[in-house]
C-alpha cells in the first residue's frame, strides 16, 4: 500500500448563490478568496476558491455555483459537515463574532474538543473546531479575522453513511486509514500524521435518507498527494483492490483522481502542485477570472454571462458594520 494521504487538500461543495456565499466566506468566517474560475466540466458556471493567503493544501475550501440546481438537504452516502480548525483559545471570540453575524452557533464537545457548530448560507453543517496546527498555514493580513483567530485550514470531515462497516474497511484495509477514537455513534480515522486535517470521522444513520446532488450539500473531499508518483502509486493501488478510479485529470492548480468509497462518498485525490499561484501572484489571487487553456477562446463570452461577484474587503466590512 502506498503512503497515505498526508491529509485533506480540499472540500468542493454547491452553492445556489455566489454572491451570498463570497460575501460568509470571505466576510464573515474570514477566508481569502483566492481562485475566481469556472467548473472545468461545466464551464458556464463557477468554481470559488477561498483559503489561507496562498491555498495551501488543506485550507481550500471550495464551491460550484449551480443556481439551477434545486436545494436539497444532505443525505447520506455525503460529507455530513466541514469541520475547520482554529486556535483553542478563540471559540470565545467566534461565537461572538457569528452571533452578531446573525448566525445560529451550537457550542459542542467532540473527542475531547470544543467546537462551535453552525451553517452556512446554502444551509451546508460547518464546524470551528478549538484544535489547530499552525506549520504550513499562512495567514491573510487583509482578514476581517484577526490573524490570532483565523482559521487555521480544515480539521476534519463527517461522512455520513446508511452502513458505516464497508467504508471503514475501506478506509483502513485499502486507503492507509488507521481508526483513532470513538465518541458516541462516530468513529474518527486519521491519516497521514494524523491530527487536525488528517482526520475524518464516520457516522452510520442506517434509517437516513440517500443525499442527492443538490445546493446545500458537499460534492466531495479531496485528499493530498505529495507528487505526481505518489498520486499514481494511489490510483494503481485502488484500481488493484477493485475500485473504479478516473485517469489523472489536469485541473490546471493540481492533478486528480476521482473514485467513490463503498459508502458513496465522491473522493478525489489531488497533488500538492503546482497551486494556486501558477496563474496569479500571490499578491493578485482572486483578482481575476482565471481559465484553463481550453475556454480561453470564450472569455469574453463568459465574463458577460457569468453573474458579477463582489469580493467584500475590510474597508467596506468596517464602515457596513454588518459583521
Ligand atoms: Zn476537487
Amino acid at each position: 500500500m502506498p503512503e497515505s494521504p498526508p491529509g485533506i487538500h480540499h472540500v468542493t461543495c454547491i452553492t445556489g448563490d455566489v454572491q451570498k456565499n463570497v460575501d460568509f466566506y470571505v466576510g464573515v468566517l474570514g477566508l481569502r478568496f483566492i481562485k475566481k474560475t469556472v467548473n472545468f466540466d461545466v464551464p458556464d458556471t463557477y468554481h470559488l476558491y477561498f483559503a489561507d493567503y496562498l491555498g495551501t493544501p488543506g485550507t481550500a475550501m471550495t464551491f460550484f455555483g449551480w443556481p439551477h440546481l434545486p436545494w436539497g438537504p444532505q443525505g447520506t452516502g455525503q460529507v455530513l459537515t466541514v469541520a475547520f480548525a482554529v486556535p483553542e483559545g478563540s471559540l470565545g471570540a467566534w461565537s461572538q463574532r457569528l452571533s452578531r453575524a446573525g448566525l445560529e452557533v451550537e457550542p459542542v464537545r467532540r473527542f475531547g474538543a470544543e467546537a462551535l457548530m453552525l451553517r452556512d448560507p446554502d444551509q451546508i453543517e460547518l464546524a470551528l473546531v478549538g484544535d489547530a496546527r499552525d506549520d504550513r498555514w499562512v495567514p491573510w493580513a487583509e482578514s476581517p479575522v484577526p490573524e490570532a483567530e483565523q482559521i487555521r485550514g480544515f480539521h476534519s470531515i463527517t461522512l455520513n453513511l446508511r452502513q458505516a462497516e464497508p467504508s471503514a474497511r475501506f478506509l483502513t484495509e485499502t486507503f492507509g486509514f488507521v481508526q483513532d477514537d470513538t465518541d458516541g455513534a462516530r468513529t474518527r480515522y486519521r491519516t497521514g500524521a494524523g491530527g487536525p486535517g488528517a482526520l475524518v470521522d464516520v457516522l452510520e444513520s442506517p434509517a437516513g435518507r440517500q443525499g442527492e446532488e443538490t445546493t446545500g450539500t458537499v460534492h466531495h473531499v479531496a485528499w493530498r498527494a505529495r507528487d505526481d508518483a505518489h498520486e499514481l502509486d494511489w490510483r494503481e493501488s485502488l484500481v488493484t483492490a477493485g475500485r473504479s478510479v478516473t485517469p489523472v485529470i489536469e485541473r490546471k492548480y493540481f492533478r486528480s483522481i476521482y473514485f467513490r468509497e463503498p459508502g458513496g462518498v465522491l473522493f478525489e485525490i489531488a497533488t500538492d502542485q503546482p497551486g494556486f499561484t501558477v496563474d496569479e501572484p500571490p499578491e493578485a489571487l482572486g483578482s481575476a477570472l482565471q481559465l484553463p487553456p481550453q475556454y480561453e477562446d470564450r472569455r469574453e463570452n463568459l465574463k458577460f454571462n457569468l453573474p458579477p461577484i463582489v469580493v467584500p474587503t475590510v474597508e467596506k466590512l468596517t464602515s457596513g458594520g454588518a459583521v
